[in-house]
C-alpha cells in the first residue's frame, strides 16, 4: 500500500496511555513535563510494544493525537518504548460547534487515509463531524475508559477493523 494511503492509528495520552490510576506493579509513576509544567502520569511499559505490534501487523502508521503534541515524543513515547511519531497539531485552535477541539485538526490531517483513534473523550457529535467531512474516509473511534486506559481488547478491536479494510466495505464510526 502506498505510504500516503496507509491507515493511521491515532493515540491520545490522558485517559488512554495515562489513565487515572496505575493498573499494576509494572506500571511507571513519573512526572512528565508539558510546556514547562510537570504533571504526574502513570504509564504501562507494555503499551509501546503492543502498539508497535499492531502497527507492524496491520501496516498502519502510529501518530499522536493528543494535547501533549510534540511533548509526547519526549515525555511519553520513550518511557513506553515508542519511537518518535508524527504529531497532529490538535492545539491548532480550529473549532466547530459541540465537537471536541481535537476533531477538526484530525479531520484535516488524515487526508482520506483510514484511521482508528484511541480516545476517551469523543462523542456522537465528533463522529457526525467526521462522517460529514470531505477529507475523511473510513474510520473507527475506539472509546477507551479513562479509569483503566488502553487494554488488550481495544488493541484487538483496532486490529480487527484495520485488517478488515482491504478496500472492501468501509465503515465510518
Ligand atoms: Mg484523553
Amino acid at each position: 500500500m502506498a505510504d500516503d494511503l496507509r491507515p493511521l492509528i491515532l493515540l491520545d495520552v490522558d485517559g488512554v496511555l495515562n489513565p487515572y490510576h496505575r493498573q499494576g506493579p509494572t506500571w511507571l509513576s513519573v512526572k512528565a513535563v508539558c510546556d514547562g509544567v510537570a504533571f504526574p502520569v502513570v504509564l504501562n511499559p507494555e503499551h509501546g510494544p503492543m502498539l508497535l505490534q499492531l502497527s507492524h501487523e496491520t501496516g498502519a502508521e502510529l501518530a499522536w493525537a493528543t494535547t501533549w503534541v510534540e511533548h509526547a515524543n519526549r515525555e511519553i513515547g520513550p518511557r513506553i518504548g515508542l519511537p518518535e511519531l508524527p504529531v497532529i497539531p490538535v492545539n491548532s485552535g480550529s473549532s466547530a460547534p459541540r465537537v471536541h477541539p481535537k476533531t477538526p485538526p484530525v479531520a484535516a490531517y488524515v487526508n482520506r487515509r483510514p484511521f482508528v483513534w484511541f480516545d476517551d473523550d469523543l462523542e456522537r457529535a465528533d463522529r457526525q463531524y467526521l462522517k460529514s467531512h470531505d477529507n475523511v474516509d473510513a474510520f473507527r473511534i475506539i472509546d477507551v475508559g479513562p479509569r483503566r486506559g488502553l487494554r488488550d481488547l481495544h488493541v484487538e478491536q483496532a486490529a480487527e477493523w484495520l485488517t478488515s479494510l482491504d478496500g472492501k466495505e468501509r465503515s465510518r464510526g
